[in-house]
């Protein structure tokens, strides 16, 4: 439960109090979390308590609801610990929050949100399967309306938070003669209902202390009443309201990774001495020193300026895509280069940095792999040029803004 003295503090003094838990409790933490390998409950209580689970939710179902420039903001600073910590309520805050917000009716918003706000429920996004990854629009799994619910059955993996879930937001083909989006719809299974089998992986590489998972359904019956917006063949228009809204957060998140991994390694650096002082001093160092601050900042702009633009009541869906594509690629380039600064200590030993490299480099992958967004990109660039002459989400004053 959100602690009611978290609710009065001002945004300022939020961010002030989710800086400080960040550096005393999850980066101080690390270590327990790493030799449990598992998020300690006592820290999800208290990530519980301080709200972290209720950011995006409005207050009227429970939330802090701070704006996506708010959020964005927090992530910045919560994400300068291991990012593992944020998986463990990135699918209620993004990802399913979102979609039962904009696309649930009223009486499913009033059932899950003050709970996923407080942290009692947790909720989990099964979209991918074997045989549907980057292409979701063609998978498999049904949900075959049987009178007053639905009867399903497939199977999804490499989901976020499947062994820890109370409830999953399932992507299931509810029109087995639409073999594309449009037979698709989005619905709310507990996973304690019959049928429902989940497993996590035996290897995990990054992200072992939150291990995604897999989940089977077999003839798994869910009320009609689980519909999300009680409206069928609406599934990926809904999913894609929860994955904008998390691109913005995984960029934001890569930011906040980035900036751990060059204060640890500057520090490092300022200390070791080579050649007759400290490796800061030495111009190589330096270059990659310096070029990895102005992508870091060129990173955290783009994604201010995208939760703005949010803020202002558009979803600018191509900037979002190419601010998560860049701003992944730099964290991982950034922790490329801080691994090769450390030298032996960024392969052997304990050092937190080898591990943040091993965990950004599956945020190339998630929400939209890098290929995929610069092909989608490319695309929308094509036609758009082709149309108008101007690119998608453009800043250009054109003749629509003139007229
Ligand atoms: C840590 C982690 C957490 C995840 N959490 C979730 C979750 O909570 N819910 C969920 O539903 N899914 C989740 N996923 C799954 C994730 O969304 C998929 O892994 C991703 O969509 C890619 O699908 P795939 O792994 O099947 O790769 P594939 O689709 O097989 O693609 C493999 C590679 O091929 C290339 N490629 C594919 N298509 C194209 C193209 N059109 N153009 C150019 N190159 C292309 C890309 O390099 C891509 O990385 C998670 C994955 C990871 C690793």
């Amino acid at each position: 439960m959100i602690d009611p003295a978290i609710r009065a503090l001002d945004f300022d003094a939020y961010l002030g109090r989710i800086a400080e838990f960040t550096d005393s409790e999850l980066i101080s933490g690390e270590s327990e979390m790493v030799s449990k390998g598992a998020v300690p409950q006592h820290i999800l209580s208290r990530m519980a308590e301080l709200g972290l689970f209720g950011i995006s939710i409005p207050r009227r179902y429970g939330g802090l609801e701070w704006s996506m420039s708010q959020q964005v903001r927090l992530t910045f600073e919560f994400t300068r610990a291991s990012c593992v910590y944020r998986s463990r309520f990135s699918t209620v805050i993004g990802l399913c929050s979102q979609a039962v917000l904009d696309h649930g009716t009223e009486e499913q918003r009033q059932r899950l949100l003050p709970a996923m706000a407080a942290g009692e429920l947790v909720t989990a996004f099964a979209l991918t399967e074997e045989h549907a990854g980057s292409d979701a629009a063609h998978l498999r799994t049904t949900a075959i309306r049987r009178g007053d619910h639905y009867e399903i059955d497939g199977s999804k993996r490499y989901i976020t938070n499947a062994a820890w879930a109370d409830i999953f937001l399932v992507f299931a083909r509810t029109d087995p003669n639409e073999p594309g989006a449009e037979g698709i719809s989005a619905l709310l299974v507990d996973a304690d209902a019959p049928g429902v089998r989940t497993a996590l992986p035996e290897i995990m590489n990054g992200h072992a202390e939150a291990p995604v998972g897999e989940i089977v359904f077999r003839s798994t019956p869910t009320s009609a009443g689980n519909l999300l917006g009680g409206v069928p063949g609406r599934g990926l228009v809904q999913a894609l309201r929860g994955i904008n809204h998390a691109r913005l957060h995984v960029a934001a998140t890569c930011v906040g990774q980035a900036t751990r991994m060059l204060e640890e390694t500057t520090r490092y650096l300022n200390e070791r001495h080579q050649f007759g002082g400290p490796l800061s001093d030495l111009g190589a160092v330096q270059a990659d020193l310096g070029r990895s601050f102005a992508e870091l900042e060129a990173g955290r702009s783009m994604t201010l300026e995208c939760a703005q633009a949010f803020d202002a009541g558009t979803v600018p869906r191509y900037r979002i895509a190419a601010a998560k594509l860049y701003c992944s690629e730099m964290a991982s380039q950034v922790a490329d280069r801080c691994v090769q600064l450390l030298g032996g200590a960024g392969v052997v030993g304990p050092h937190p940095v080898p591990r943040m490299w091993r965990d950004v480099r599956a945020l190339r992958i998630y929400e939209g792999s890098s290929p995929v967004h610069e092909r989608n990109l490319a695309k929308a660039m094509i036609k758009q040029v082709a149309a108008d002459g101007t690119l998608p989400d453009t800043f250009r004053v054109t003749r629509r803004d003139t007229a």
